[in-house]
């Protein structure tokens, strides 16, 4: 099949949440409180994967939190984005 591939991810934009845990409960399969009440991956990735048997509970959780700060990402089109790559710095031409 081709088209969509991979998983959908939880994006958590901690600019905005204030860190009062209500995704955490409304997803305990995929978030846990840390000590100060914001959310944090159980398996410790940055954009957690969502099992496809969770994407109706992750899309509610994302709809309910009051900031906008957690977001369902759809699964990529085509083919996996290659990892970032960061330009190496360019030592200034010698003179
Ligand atoms: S519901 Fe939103 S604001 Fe509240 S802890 Fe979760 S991500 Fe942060």
């Amino acid at each position: 099949m081709h088209g969509m591939t991979g998983p959908a991810r939880l994006h958590l934009d901690w600019t905005r949440c204030d860190g009062h845990g209500s995704c955490a409960e409304l997803l305990p399969e995929l978030l846990v409180a840390d000590e100060w009440g914001y959310p944090v991956a159980r398996a410790g990735e940055r954009d957690p994967v969502v099992p496809a048997g969770l994407e109706a509970r992750a899309r509610h959780a994302a709809r309910s939190c009051p900031l906008m700060a957690l977001r369902l990402l759809p699964p990529a089109r085509g083919r996996p984005a290659p990892p970032e790559r960061t330009a190496p710095l360019s030592s200034p031409a010698p003179r």
